[in-house]
């Protein structure tokens, strides 16, 4: 079977909200168990960003130099992983607006779904398990698999069409809540539908120019993933001389 297109979602803010303060808890856990240092997300504009990054802003505040920071940081995420696993509530409750329909549309549609997100893999994985809709997404590019949201962006695209056979001109696009994703996307040359189920301030958002800016997911059409088909320059060209050599 060949995909239709691919689409790539966010997870805070954009599939799921108000998930609670477990995520938090687990990287001043994972650090503490670690490290032995106290530390606190207070102050750290977590929105948008990559679970290292935050970590390592945490022990950065607490007084870590940078070769400690390096050499915990493997084992401070799986010690935060684990943490999550064990905690991590039900979560089939806070699925923003509009998410499981949209989900069941594109699937239907033929779309591959995937996640790129700033959370840890095994984090990541939980809260769509505990939210009931892991098994819409077939794979997933996270924090810990690249140093920035556009890395993982790119590396998600490639994933697709080295490993789950998406045809090269099939439309790509990101959805996503935060400035990062729309920035993560233009980066990469794909459309970005930015929703505004997060925190960011509409403004912000608006100011990055997204292909569209949705209240909520309910607002998603389907020719928003359709009509975007990524065309090589020159593609139209290229079917007139096809035509003009078979005429
Ligand atoms: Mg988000």
């Amino acid at each position: 079977m060949s995909y239709s297109g691919l689409v790539l979602f966010d997870i805070d803010g954009t599939l799921l909200r108000r998930a609670g303060p477990h995520h938090r808890q687990a990287l001043v856990h994972g650090i503490r168990r670690v490290t032995g240092l106290d530390t606190t997300t207070d102050g750290i504009p977590v929105q948008g960003m990559l679970d290292p990054i935050i970590l390592a802003q945490m022990m950065r505040r607490a007084g870590a130099g940078r070769a400690l920071i390096r050499q915990s940081m493997p084992e401070v995420e799986r010690a935060a992983e684990r943490y999550y696993r064990r905690v991590c509530p039900p979560l089939d409750r806070k699925h923003c607006p509009g998410v499981e329909p949209l989900l069941d549309r594109l699937r239907r549609r033929g779309f591959l779904l995937a996640l790129v997100t700033g959370n840890l893999t095994r984090i990541g994985w939980r809260k769509l398990e505990r939210a009931g809709i892991a098994q819409y997404f077939r794979y997933g590019a996270f924090g810990e698999m690249a140093a920035t949201r556009g890395r993982l962006v790119k590396w998600a695209i490639r994933e697709a069409r080295l490993h789950h056979a998406l045809p090269a001109h099939a439309p790509v696009l990101l959805v996503g809540d935060a400035t990062s994703d729309v920035i993560a996307a233009h980066e990469n040359g794909i459309p970005a539908i930015a929703v505004r189920t997060g925190i960011t301030p509409v403004e912000d958002l608006a100011a990055l120019a997204p292909d569209y800016l949705l209240r909520n997911l309910r607002e998603f059409r389907l020719r928003m993933a359709e009509g975007h088909a990524n065309r090589p320059a020159g593609f139209d060209k290229n079917i007139v001389d096809i035509l003009r050599q078979q005429a």
